[in-house]
């Protein structure tokens, strides 16, 4: 009788639900993708792109020394972003258009080549990121194979990673095995590519003759991708798996840690490109304004029409460019990750607390909580320590990963730290960071028209910069238009910026009674001053380089010959 009730009740309900429109009859189902296989490995391409060229060469590597066939899709450039919002969805963001479009864009350059789209679509698979989440990076998935249906190539496989999926994320048939060494080496590529570009673009507006230090870049990164390339993943010998039996498989996986740990494949590769970039001569008694990028992740990485060329246009302006690394958004997830499971602890659906009596149950409840933080915050730990051996191996020119903690608690007054999407907090408080911690005369930073968490961001910064008095602070909303206005925008700022560092410069000279002919001789009397490994500490209030560096001399003077 129950049940009959309960069938009625349910027919009633349904039948109520259709009758006002709540009810969805066709529900949109995700298309059914023909599988990449293991045996296709050896005729398929895989294609990938949306980092810096520096990223991308050492992912390459990494994925020809597992034996796949891969190639880099070029930087996205406006014909790219045209084609995006000609076979996408309108009121997109713009990386959303840039990179779809870019993606058709190659496709396309194939056909011109001669391929037939069949045989494109049966000789090429594209490799790219996937989430879900409160922005529309969550949506990208969607958008590349709308485009690629509406562009004629229906059928063209996408291969996803999931940002929060782990370390290993395939199945054994998978043409694609993302497992635990793939994502090592993807890491290991991220991480050197982020601290190469850094290098490079702290040396760059201060090398002796133009062109050195992308001379050395190129040749360190050719250098690179070979290590990467040859690099064979750890496997526990035959005899010793066979002898440890079920046990083998986390055998191996803590060994392959623990090679990851001991770091001596890469770094002896790392020292030596640190001693081919000290062979650049450099001044550093040029004064340049410091501008760090921040922004959107994709807009901030990009080198390209993207964020208008901005890197290359700050250089040429006369600024030393303070670049973003990937690892400070790996960072973020895994510290949104541990908020999240502190702020949800005992709030699970369906979970009820047992009666305090139950201490066993309760501790263990607790154990299970305080276990999943606890190997988060080794995770987190971890990678802080392989990022920073990978700095130090380069001689310790790049910076270190920005504290995930002090940026939380720097941006939360402002924008709360549990708000996801884009960036979320961290626009903020890099802002606020790179301000008060002497480390950039002024932040730029890049917003993608048509991005939500950016424009809520923006918002926040009027009440940031009325705050801090002394921030030089410069929002850019990038598009497929309007380069002009951008770069003339971004000049006025620099011009305050400029004037900040000549000023700190002036004062840095008054305050240790130098001049900068007594400097420049100095230097040229010392010639281990010229090299970019030379280790310069930095001064409390100093935030340029050479304002650094003229109290440097002026404390090495008095106790070196
Ligand atoms: S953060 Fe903004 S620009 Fe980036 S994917 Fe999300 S909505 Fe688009």
């Amino acid at each position: 009788m129950t049940d009959e009730i309960t069938l009625r009740l349910e027919a009633e309900r349904k039948r109520l639900r259709e009758a006002a429109g709540l009810v969805q009859i066709n529900h949109f189902r995700k298309p059914i993708e023909r599988a990449f296989k293991a045996e296709e490995r050896d005729r398929v391409t895989i294609l990938f792109g949306g980092l810096t060229w520096k990223h991308e060469k050492l992912i390459q590597a990494v994925f020809q020394g597992t034996g796949y066939k891969c190639v880099m899709v070029p930087t996205p450039d406006v014909n790219a972003f045209q084609l995006g919002k000609e076979f996408g969805n309108n009121g997109q963001c713009n990386p959303t258009y840039f990179t779809v479009g870019n993606l058709v864009q190659y496709l396309q350059s194939l056909e011109e080549q001669g391929l037939s789209k069949q045989e494109i679509i049966d000789q090429y698979v594209f490799f790219t990121a996937g989430a879900c989440g409160p922005c529309r990076f969550g949506m990208y998935e969607a958008e590349y194979r709308l485009a690629l249906r509406n562009s004629g190539f229906e059928g063209f496989r996408v291969l996803l990673f999931q940002q929060s999926g782990g370390l290993s994320q395939s199945d054994a048939e998978a043409g694609l095995e993302m497992n635990l060494d793939f994502f090592l080496g993807i890491l290991n590529a991220l991480n050197c590519g982020d601290v190469m570009n850094e290098v490079a673009y702290a040396l760059r507006p201060f090398e002796a003759h133009a062109g050195e230090t992308d001379r050395v870049l190129d040749e360190g990164m050719d250098y690179l991708h070979e290590v990467f390339r040859k690099k064979q993943p750890w496997k526990l010998e035959e005899g010793m798996a066979k002898y440890l039996g079920g046990f083998s498989d986390t055998a191996e996986y803590v060994g392959k840690f623990v090679k990851q740990l001991k770091g001596d494949e890469y770094l002896p590769a790392l020292e030596q490109c640190r001693d081919t970039f000290n062979n650049v001569e450099i001044d550093r008694l040029r004064v340049k304004p410091i501008v760090k990028i921040t922004g959107e992740f994709w807009a901030q990485t990009t080198e390209g029409d993207g964020n208008f060329n901005m890197f290359n246009f700050l250089q040429k302006e006369g600024a030393q460019v303070l670049v973003e690394p990937i690892g400070t958004w790996i960072m973020y997830m895994i510290h949104q990750v541990i908020q999240k499971y502190k702020d949800m602890k005992g709030l699970e659906e369906g979970a009820t607390l047992p009666p305090i009596w139950k201490i066993g149950t309760r501790a263990k409840i607790e154990f299970g909580f305080r276990q999943k933080v606890a190997k988060l915050k080794l995770a987190e730990a971890i990678f802080k320590g392989e990022y920073h051996k990978i700095v130090d191996a380069l001689g310790g020119v790049a910076h270190h990963l920005t504290d995930q903690y002090e940026l939380q608690r720097l941006g939360h007054p402002f924008y709360n730290s549990r708000a996801g999407g884009g960036e979320g907090h961290l626009e903020v408080a890099k802002n606020i960071y790179y301000t008060n911690k002497d480390l950039a005369h002024m932040v730029l930073s890049v917003k993608p028209f048509g991005c939500m968490p950016s424009t809520q961001s923006d918002g926040a910064q009027s009440a940031v910069v009325s705050n801090y008095k002394d921030m030089i602070y410069l929002p850019i909303e990038t598009s497929g238009e309007g380069e002009i206005n951008a770069h003339s925008r971004v000049q006025m700022a620099l011009g305050e910026a400029k004037n900040k560092a000549k000023l700190e410069f002036q004062d840095a000279l008054n305050k240790t009674g130098l001049t900068l002919e007594r400097c420049q001789a100095y230097v040229a009397a010392h010639p281990e001053l010229k090299r970019p490994m030379y280790k310069v500490p930095h001064t409390k209030g100093a935030i340029g380089t050479a304002a650094n560096f003229v109290h440097h001399l002026a404390d090495r003077m008095r106790t070196v010959n």
